[in-house]
């Protein structure tokens, strides 16, 4: 290691010579070199070479309450002096991780009141799956091991995430999903709707979950697993007839519903979690994300308490657990997250004014002649670009449109993702309304861009 500065050159060859990242095709990085980005305040990026960007993805989903708030950096710093590690296995617990988890069991649906503590949204997702296989355990029906997901579904990238979830370049790779896991289809209207209109659509794709349990005996069944709406895949948003149908048949079989919160908790949607914007009643929520606003890593379940009543009455020990489980520095982080984001109204200022104006200028990208489609909820929003609007054709070259508008973007002082031809945004909760206009500036202005080129 040298002290002082490298420059960006210096930091690129390093970064190639020795850094393998996730989610990257290295050998298309090739000789462009990473972007570094070296700090952020607000809704804001700086990258090395001092260019400034509008953060449209909140980091990965994260970044909730906005880049550079002190009030997190002092709340690890003192609890890293106090206490900077302790576990919570053996009978053993500390402040941070007990303060943090009934502050979650406040915000959370009245009938979730504890939370299992993990390192990730991935950690959370294979808690998930050992915690469901061990409540039929003890209820007396070992053979229920089948979790039933959805195609293009996500929900991380360990086995068990990787395996629940339903990408299919993921289980190309390595022999996935591991058994007992199976997908049914993603209610995504827009692209796979075919003839029938959106409510018909919706129910139709709620009751592949009843075919599912038909087909597989329901007595086989252990759970249901879905994000409120999909983020990785797309952000998908299901028609409205879809939850309150798959509410329906997870009642009445009796099947576990696994909501996956990773992304939509802690006010994404506009409410503290996406299961309260679809009015659905979850057994487990995965947590993660926002729930540090990604300072430091976290992640969690909620358990509901038919699940936790069971795991604690029957006794025995589960073994299961990380040795970060309600890691004290994270845990405090996490507590003056949920301090900031109630004490300042985030969340009722992400419903009440930043999501509508938000949606607003989303829904006005439909006139664009690139645009099929606009969907968003609450902080998240998408835009699917197409040939034909009417067709619905889309561009040669799978995705290629999508990645020519993400690197666009960039240019233009804007972060974008790009899901195929799907391009997404998920800004921090806290963008004012003149930020939301420069983010859709630069978004127009993109597409106007894109639109010279595909031409
Ligand atoms: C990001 C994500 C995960 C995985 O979380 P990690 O912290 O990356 O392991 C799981 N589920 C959903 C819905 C996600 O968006």
């Amino acid at each position: 290691m040298t002290a002082g500065k490298r420059n960006t050159a210096q930091l690129q060859a390093l970064d190639a010579a020795h850094h393998l990242h996730p989610f990257t095709d290295h050998r298309d990085l090739g000789g462009r070199g990473t972007r570094i980005i070296e700090r952020a305040s607000g809704v804001y990026l700086w990258d090395s070479e001092g260019n400034k960007l509008l953060d449209g993805m909140a980091g990965l989903w994260c970044v909730n309450i906005g880049y550079g708030r002190r009030e997190l950096a002092d709340a690890a710093h003192r609890q890293m002096l106090e206490l900077p590690y302790y576990n919570s296995f053996f009978q053993c617990t500390h402040p941070p991780a007990v303060e943090l988890a009934s502050a979650i069991a406040e915000q959370a649906p009245a009938h979730m009141n504890r939370v299992f503590f993990t390192g990730s949204g991935s950690e959370a997702n294979d808690t998930v799956l050992r915690m469901v296989r061990r409540y039929w355990d003890l209820q007396g029906q070992p053979q229920r091991k089948t979790v039933i997901s959805r195609i293009n579904g996500y929900h991380g990238s360990t086995v068990a995430g990787a395996s629940l979830g339903g990408m299919s370049a993921m289980h190309e790779q390595g022999d996935l999903p591991i058994p007992g896991i199976v997908h049914i289809p993603q209610p995504y209207w827009y692209g796979e709707g075919g003839d029938m209109d959106e409510g018909e659509f919706g129910l139709w794709a709620a009751r592949q979950l009843e075919q599912k349990i038909l087909e597989l005996g329901v007595d086989r069944v252990a759970a249901f697993i879905a994000e409120p709406i999909q983020g990785a895949g797309g952000v998908i948003v299901p028609p409205a007839t879809y939850w309150p149908e798959i509410q329906r048949i997870v009642d009445q079989y009796g099947i576990l519903l696994v909501v996956d919160e990773v992304i939509c908790g802690f006010g994404r949607t506009g409410e503290w979690f996406g299961s309260q914007y679809y009015g659905i009643r979850p057994d487990l929520m995965p947590i993660a994300k926002g729930m540090t606003s990604g300072y430091l890593p976290m992640g969690g379940v909620i358990v509901g308490d038919r699940v936790a009543s069971c795991l604690i009455d029957q006794g025995g020990e589960f073994f299961h657990g990380y040795t970060y489980s309600g890691h004290p520095v994270a845990a405090a982080v996490g507590l003056e997250n949920l301090r900031i984001l109630r004490e300042e109204g985030i969340v009722d200022y992400a419903r009440e004014q930043a999501a509508p104006y938000l949606q607003q200028k989303i829904a006005a990208l439909a006139e664009h002649p690139l645009v099929g489609q606009v969907r968003g909820v609450g902080m998240l929003g998408a835009l699917e670009l197409v040939r034909d609007k009417r067709t619905r054709e889309r561009f040669p070259g799978k995705g290629a449109a999508g990645t020519l508008c993400r690197d666009l973007c960039i240019r233009n002082g804007l972060v974008m993702r790009a899901v195929g031809d799907t391009l997404i945004m998920s800004p921090p909760l806290v963008i004012q309304p003149q930020e939301i206009d420069e983010l859709f500036d630069k978004a127009w202005r993109t597409l106007n861009m894109a639109a010279e080129e595909l031409r």
